[in-house]
């Protein structure tokens, strides 16, 4: 099926591999959470109109559908149907949830071939299983870090808050077909990229048009879930190892600004696609 007018977003890197942004649908997460170290005063101005009584902040879960000549990727999954509805209040989740969504934008659930994540948190390893426990993605293989499935099926109470064990556990024989061991490519012009940081197995995704114009694209997970986070110093409460984020967050963010990378933003609802250029001793996110 062809990419559509459905799709929110979608580009012709060359080669020809196009990407599609598909939008998993909304939640709500805390705002001072969302800023970690940084003072509220130099944030609050930010949110004004975003942050609700509860102050929380909007948050979209976007994925990507990649399209290559050698077969489809999905990045990410979302917060899938599987929720209960006391998160679903908590976190005010709004659908429609991954499949529903691709298939509005034009793509079949079962046409995809590989499905990517950034790393195995609620709100991005959710929408792996329909709500009666079969596969969304009956033909695809799972691509996360090894280092990301032993640490969330683990038992260290810091760091296994983040991830809903028994639903991870109902999908760790697929998910374990596709462990990756550091940086793989996952489809011609497609990578893995290990960052850790944000949780101990996080991986980025890029990926590499081929010819004359070829772009490339970063999917930076939530090491950049939103515009702010283009200042490596600030990284969020979720992120399990702070110091690793901002090392991986200058290294990556340089490179992208370098070599004028499109940039697709984790959480961010209404500006989604950008690129980063340098800043004093930090970056900027801009817009596209
Ligand atoms: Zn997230």
């Amino acid at each position: 099926m062809a990419i559509n007018d459905a799709v929110d977003w979608s580009l012709d890197l060359g080669g020809p591999i196009r990407v599609a942004l598909v939008q998993a649908g909304t939640f709500r997460s805390d705002a001072g959470a969302l800023f970690g170290p940084v003072p509220r005063v130099l944030w609050g101005g930010l949110v004004n109109d975003e942050v609700d009584d509860r102050h929380r902040l909007l948050q979209a879960l976007n994925c990507l559908l990649i399209d290559t000549p050698s077969g489809r990727v999905l990045v990410e999954t979302g917060i899938g149907e599987r929720v209960d509805d006391k998160t679903r209040e908590m976190r005010d989740y709004q659908g429609p949830w991954i499949a529903s969504a691709l298939e509005t934008a034009g793509f079949l659930p079962e046409s995809v071939n590989v499905v990517a994540m950034s790393h195995l948190h609620f709100d991005h390893a959710g929408g792996l299983l329909r709500a009666d426990g079969s596969r969304a993605f009956p033909y695809a293989t799972i691509v996360a870090q090894r280092a990301e499935w032993e640490i969330a099926l683990g038992d260290n109470p810091r760091l296994i808050a983040s991830y809903v064990q028994p639903e991870l556990q109902l999908v760790e024989a697929w998910g374990r077909q596709g462990w990756a061991d550091g940086e793989r490519e996952i489809m011609p012009g497609v990578s893995v990229v290990p960052t850790g940081g944000h949780s101990t197995g996080h991986q980025a995704v890029i990926v590499r048009g081929q010819g004359p114009g070829a772009r490339t694209l970063a999917f930076f997970g939530d090491l950049m879930m939103r515009p702010w986070a283009a200042n490596p110093r600030w990284v969020t409460s979720f992120d399990d190892f702070p110091l690793d984020s901002v090392a991986r967050k200058a290294e990556l963010f340089a490179q992208a600004a370098d070599e004028d990378w499109i940039v697709v933003l984790s959480h961010e609802k209404d500006h989604p696609i950008g690129r980063l250029v340098r800043d004093r001793d930090r970056f900027r996110y801009v817009p596209d």
